[in-house]
């Protein structure tokens, strides 16, 4: 399944699943909102908001990932499952 692109504003952008060659990301640790194991997911620090969906590693469900950024410093972050 491709991550689902939020064309909302030019704030928003859609992370593709080749983290390990993009530099300066943060790493961070979650519980999936369908299976509750704790996931991690790469986050781009220069964007200060974005929403993407990414599936979940261990049970492959779409999550809405919402992180909010100040000064390369994690301030918020959302995890929701998406009803389809
Ligand atoms: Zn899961």
């Amino acid at each position: 399944m491709l991550p689902f692109l939020f064309s909302i504003n030019l704030n928003f952008v859609m992370v593709k699943n080749c983290f390990q060659t993009i530099p300066n990301m943060y790493e961070h640790f979650f519980q999936c909102p369908y299976c509750w194991e704790e996931i991690s997911m790469l986050l781009d620090p220069s964007v200060v908001r974005q929403i993407y969906v990414e599936d979940c590693e261990v049970c492959c469900n779409p999550i809405q990932i919402t992180p909010e950024f100040q000064e390369n410093e994690l301030i918020a972050f959302d995890a929701s499952d998406i009803e389809q």
